[in-house]
């Protein structure tokens, strides 16, 4: 399995789910069998308990988990059907972590967050990343794992760290990164400044973007030379650089990725030749 690992910078509910779905329907429609994985580092074990007001609109899935929005998002986009544990939250990983204490079963070592919560995130990762999401049965060739919040909160710390050490795990071949962004436009002028700073926290927090999704508010398109200019502050070629602005739907946001040639850069970058692909998306 290849793992796309989705963050967010600046603010959250810009877009990362859309872009993260829109992403795998992509990968889909090329041949491979895309599953998702939204994670939550909230210390709520589910949303159930969450009030709509707080969190939004729950999300039912087949098994009864009560999810974030998201997966309902994942579920459409990719039609297949995901379970709770497509579900990740910091209170079902601690839950996890602290039973498996209570057993005994760190036989006697001090547990901490590096390195027994982060093996566990981990552990969970690649577990469900295998589970068959449709009726073929067959596991999954590309897991997109979308990670809630802003890179830098205290509260995704220690997935960020997970991830960190993940990439190592499974290979360069086998993991990248889209970092989603946001570019404020002041009085018609794109502002990369946000961008730049989110990409520097990143990298301070070991994890390099292959791709850096700039979302703007409004309709009017990423400019080439704001796009230069992330390209040249951020250390990422131009190609690497995609504009996510306001679409009607946001079923045209594949497109809007498409037309950027995201799926040619991930089948250089994570090697999917060595995969199903259909051979006509690149
Ligand atoms: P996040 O995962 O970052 O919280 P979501 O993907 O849930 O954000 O998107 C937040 C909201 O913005 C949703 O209501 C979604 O429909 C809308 N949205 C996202 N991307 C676009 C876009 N390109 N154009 C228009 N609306 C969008």
């Amino acid at each position: 399995t290849k793992y796309i690992l989705v963050s967010g910078g600046v603010v959250s509910g810009i877009g990362k789910g859309v872009i993260a779905s829109s992403t795998g329907l992509l990968l889909k429609t090329a041949g491979l069998k895309v599953t998702a994985i939204k994670i939550d580092p909230y210390m709520n074990i589910d949303a159930g308990t969450m009030r709509p007001t707080e969190h939004g609109e729950v999300y039912v899935l087949n098994d009864g988990g009560e999810v974030d929005l998201d997966l309902g998002n994942y579920e459409r986009y990719l039609d297949v059907t995901l379970s709770k544990d497509n579900n990740i939250t910091t209170g079902k990983i601690y839950r996890e972590v602290i039973d498996k204490e209570r057993r005994g079963e760190y036989l006697g070592k001090t547990v901490q967050i590096v390195p027994h919560v982060t093996n566990a995130i981990q552990d969970w990762i690649q577990r469900v990343s295998k589970i068959p999401v449709d009726e073929s049965g067959v596991e999954p060739d590309i897991c997109i794992v979308e990670l809630g919040g802003t890179v830098g909160d205290i509260e995704s710390a220690p997935f960020i760290e997970a991830m960190r050490q993940f990439q190592f795990r499974v290979g360069h071949d086998n993991f990248a990164l889209i970092h989603v962004s946001l570019v404020p436009d002041m009085h018609g002028e794109q502002k990369t400044k946000p961008t730049q700073t989110t990409v520097h926290a990143l990298r301070g927090l070991g994890l390099l973007p292959d791709l850096i999704a700039c979302r703007l508010l409004g309709r009017q398109p990423l400019e080439s030379s704001t796009k230069d200019k992330i390209s040249m502050f951020c250390h990422v070629a131009s190609e690497q650089v995609i504009g996510v602005h306001d679409v009607s739907s946001v079923y045209h946001v594949p497109l809007l990725l498409q037309s950027q040639r995201i799926i040619e850069y991930l089948h250089k970058r994570l090697n999917l030749a060595s995969l199903n692909i259909t051979e006509e998306w690149v």
